[in-house]
C-alpha cells in the first residue's frame, strides 16, 4: 500500500517559499505539466539535459544535466517538494534515487514496467486484462522456434520505442530473422498483427489513497506510427467497448498500486473485441484534447495526484478533435514558411497549442490543434478544414 502522505498545497509557504512540483523530462508532456502546476500556483523545476528544451524554457527552474547525473538530481530534489516524469524513458534509477529524497510518483516500479514491452505484456497477464498473441525473443534459437500463431508479426524492440520507432512488420520466419537482425539483435518482443477495427485509448488517474477518476474513452487514428488525430464523442466508440476499456485501464492501475496519471491504448479488433495495446505511465497525446473539452485536463490531474490533492471525475463539457502538428507542416507553404495559423485560427472553437521547438523536422511533434464546438458533426466539419488549410489529409 502506498503512504498517503500530506498534501503539498499550492501557494507561498509559511516560509516564504513557493510550493515546488519537478519534473523528469523536458519534453512538450513536461512543458503542458508545467504550465498547469503554475496556473495553479506552483512553482516549478525541470531536469533536462537540452538547454533549448520545451518545458525548461517555461519553467521557474531549469536543471540542465543528463537525467543519471547524481549532483542535478540532488539539485532537482533539493528545490522540489515533489516529482515527476513526463517520459518512460527516464532511467528508473533515477526515480529510485530521487524516491529516496523527495516524493515521487509514479513510482520507479511502475514506469520499469512500462519502459519494457515484455514486462508490461505480463503485467496485462496478471491483471486479468487480454493482449495481442507474442513471443519475447532474446536468442536466434527464439526466432526460430517461434509459434506460428504470431505471424505475420510485428517485431517491436523491447525497449525505448515510441512514435513506431523499433518496429518491423514481418510476413514470416525468414523476415523475422533478418528484422532481428536489423535491429540489433536486441531483446524485442514479436506481436501477432491483429486485424484492427478502431484504436482507442483512456486516461485514468489514481491517487495515494487508491481514488481513481476516468476521462471519455478517445478513438485514435495513427499514420505511419505516429498519433494524427483522437476524436472523443459520444457513440464514437461503442458503450459496452468504452466500459470495457475504462474497467480494463482501472485494473492496470490498480495492479500496479500506480499513483499518477496514465493511458492504456486499446486495439478493437473485427469482432468487436478489445485488446490491450500498451501503457504510458504519464499523460498522453491522445489526452490533449483535455484541455479544450473537458473541465480539467489530464495535466491538472496529474497536478493533482503529485501534490496529493483530492481527485474529481473529469467531465467533457464539449465534443473535441485533436489533430496532431507534425514538423510535415512547416514549409509547405515556399521554403521557411510556418503554417498558415491565421487563417486556421478563424475557424470557431479552434485552439492552437505549440511546443517551441525550433527546428520543424518530419514526423516531430511540433503542436496540436483541439477543436471543440456544440456537436460532434459541427466539431468534425471544422476539423476537416482545419486539417484541409494546413496540409494534413482528411480522416
Ligand atoms: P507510441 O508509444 O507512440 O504510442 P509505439 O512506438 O509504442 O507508439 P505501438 O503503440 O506499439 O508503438 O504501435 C504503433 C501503432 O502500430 C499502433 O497504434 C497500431 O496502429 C499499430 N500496431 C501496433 N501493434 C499492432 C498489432 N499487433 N496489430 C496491428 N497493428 C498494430
Ligand atoms: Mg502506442
Amino acid at each position: 500500500m502506498n503512504q498517503i502522505l500530506k498534501p503539498v498545497l499550492p501557494g507561498t509557504l509559511m516560509d516564504g517559499r513557493a510550493a515546488t512540483l519537478g519534473v523528469m523530462g523536458g519534453g512538450q508532456l513536461g512543458r503542458m505539466f508545467v504550465h498547469a502546476a503554475q496556473a495553479m500556483g506552483y512553482a516549478t523545476a525541470v531536469l533536462d539535459p537540452d538547454a533549448a528544451s520545451p518545458a525548461g524554457l517555461v519553467s521557474h527552474h531549469h536543471i540542465q544535466t543528463a537525467y543519471t547525473d547524481a549532483e542535478g538530481l540532488s539539485r532537482l530534489a533539493d528545490c522540489c517538494d515533489a516529482i515527476t516524469t513526463e517520459f518512460e524513458n527516464v532511467p528508473a534509477e533515477a526515480l529510485r534515487t530521487l524516491a529516496g529524497l523527495r516524493r515521487v510518483a509514479p513510482a520507479a516500479s511502475a514506469v520499469a514496467i512500462a519502459q519494457d514491452r515484455a514486462a508490461e505484456k505480463a503485467h496485462f497477464g496478471r491483471c486479468g486484462v487480454a493482449c495481442a498473441p507474442y513471443a519475447e525473443i532474446h536468442t536466434a534459437a527464439d526466432v526460430a522456434s517461434v509459434s506460428d500463431d504470431v505471424l505475420p508479426g510485428i517485431l517491436k524492440t523491447a525497449r525505448m520505442g515510441y512514435d513506431g520507432k523499433g518496429q518491423v512488420r514481418v510476413q514470416d520466419r525468414a523476415a523475422l530473422a533478418s528484422a532481428w537482425n536489423a535491429l540489433g539483435q536486441v531483446p524485442c518482443v514479436l506481436e501477432k498483427m491483429l486485424p484492427l477495427a478502431l484504436e482507442c485509448s483512456v486516461i485514468v488517474a489514481r491517487g495515494s489513497d487508491g481514488a481513481m477518476v476516468n476521462f471519455p474513452v478517445q478513438r485514435n487514428l495513427h499514420r505511419e506510427g505516429i498519433l494524427a488525430v483522437t476524436e472523443v464523442f459520444q457513440g464514437n466508440v461503442p458503450a459496452a467497448v468504452a466500459a470495457q476499456a475504462v474497467a480494463g485501464a482501472c485494473a492496470v492501475a490498480q495492479g500496479l498500486d500506480y499513483v499518477g496519471v496514465l493511458c492504456v491504448e486499446f486495439f478493437v479488433l473485427a469482432d468487436g473485441s478489445l485488446v490491450v495495446n500498451e501503457i504510458a505511465p504519464r499523460p498522453h497525446n491522445s489526452g490533449h484534447y483535455t484541455q479544450n473539452a473537458c473541465d480539467q485536463s489530464q495535466f491538472d490531474v496529474q497536478v493533482r495526484t503529485l501534490a496529493g490533492l483530492p481527485l474529481t471525475q473529469p467531465r467533457q463539457h464539449s465534443p473535441a478533435t485533436m489533430l496532431n502538428l507534425l514538423g510535415d507542416l512547416w514549409g509547405q507553404r515556399g521554403a521557411d514558411s510556418v503554417p498558415d495559423w491565421a487563417a486556421v485560427l478563424a475557424l470557431p472553437g479552434v485552439h492552437l497549442h505549440l511546443y517551441g521547438k525550433t527546428q520543424a523536422r518530419p514526423g516531430r511533434k511540433m503542436g496540436h490543434l483541439n477543436v471543440t464546438g456544440a456537436t460532434a458533426e459541427q466539431v468534425r466539419a471544422t476539423a476537416l478544414q482545419a486539417a484541409q488549410i494546413l496540409g494534413i489529409a482528411p480522416f
